[in-house]
């Protein structure tokens, strides 16, 4: 039987998620009587969109915002658009708040910089993630997602290539596949990954984590790539570990021999879900809940400058 469980810190929300969820709160406020529109989900969580849908009425809007009234009010997730996408609002007179987090916005920056000085573009990431889909919108690139594709990719100059990376992406699996893009174009140019702070951290957590339990679950949403990603890392540790959106979806044949459970969470998954996992095992039996505190995080992110500028 399960009688303790430990809380990887840090876990859950990142400055990212927490200044794109605040900008739909806030927008809300201030536009009281109209209807907020959000490009796909604010955040990649079902929990997060239905809470805002049931508190607000915010309306999520899936692929076409041509469907949106002009002159809407439009918010762009956190995971950033293309430029493509933010022209199509803007013809449509859509009144445009960007919540893209700034450190993918960063990534779309690097973008337009080597681009503009005639480099062959490689994103290492996840083709059709949201973030993926967004920043290619930027410039020409390749995606690569794993080492076997880099080693098969085919460029036009080896001598002028520079990568980029997703944010939320493992680190390991992520230097695996620069390591490859170094072996086969040595002067390609860039000095280190694009992967967040929260990605880092939150992975750093979960292997220290692993080592001191016998099952890590993690609460996140299965498009969420860093949620994704936790699981991997745990799962490279040698310790078993699953992805649940909620405590519903525990298997007890999980838990059979197990006596210590690991939680974390991806960096868009509220702490409510991680609160139902601990009262589900509560309910089972003694439970002592210890925290791991693997290193305090301070970031935050300025709310979008349009919210204070919008009719002003
Ligand atoms: Fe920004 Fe990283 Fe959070 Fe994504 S996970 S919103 S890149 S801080």
């Amino acid at each position: 039987m399960v009688s303790k469980v430990i809380l990887a810190q840090p876990r859950g929300f990142c400055a990212g998620v927490h200044m794109a969820i605040e900008t739909v709160k806030l927008a809300h406020e201030k536009y009281p009587d109209e209807t907020i529109y959000v490009n796909h989900q604010i955040v990649h969580n079902k929990r997060v969109v239905d809470n805002l849908i049931n508190e607000f009425g915010t309306i999520f809007v899936k692929e076409n915002i041509s469907e949106i009234p002009d002159g809407s009010i439009i918010i762009m997730s956190a995971h950033g658009v293309s430029p493509q996408l933010y022209r199509q609002a803007k013809d449509q007179k859509l009144r445009i708040i960007d919540a893209t987090c700034p450190l993918v916005d960063k990534v779309h920056k690097k973008a337009i910089k080597y681009h503009n000085k005639g480099y062959e573009i490689i994103l290492i990431g996840h083709k059709g993630h949201q973030e993926v889909i967004g920043t290619q919108g930027y410039a020409p690139m390749h995606i690569v997602g794993t080492s076997a594709e880099a080693d098969a990719l085919c460029v036009k100059n080896p001598n002028k290539l520079a990568y980029i990376t997703q944010t939320t992406l493992s680190k390991d699996d992520t230097q695996s596949v620069v390591d490859t893009l170094l072996r086969r174009f040595p002067n390609i140019t860039n000095s280190r990954d694009d992967i967040c702070y929260a990605t880092t951290n939150r992975q750093a957590a979960v292997k220290a984590l692993s080592e001191q339990v016998d099952l890590v679950l993690v609460a996140g949403e299965n498009n969420s790539s860093n949620s994704n990603r936790l699981v991997e890392t745990a799962i490279s540790m040698g310790t078993p570990s699953h992805l649940i959106s909620s405590h519903d979806e525990i298997d007890p044949a999980w838990l059979i021999g197990v006596k210590t459970v690991g939680i974390t969470s991806g960096a868009s998954t509220p702490e409510e879900i991680v609160e139902g996992v601990i009262e589900y095992f509560k309910t089972q039996g003694e439970l002592s809940v210890d925290i791991l505190n693997f290193k305090e995080e301070n970031v935050t992110f300025k709310l979008p400058k349009a919210l204070e500028d919008m009719n002003a």
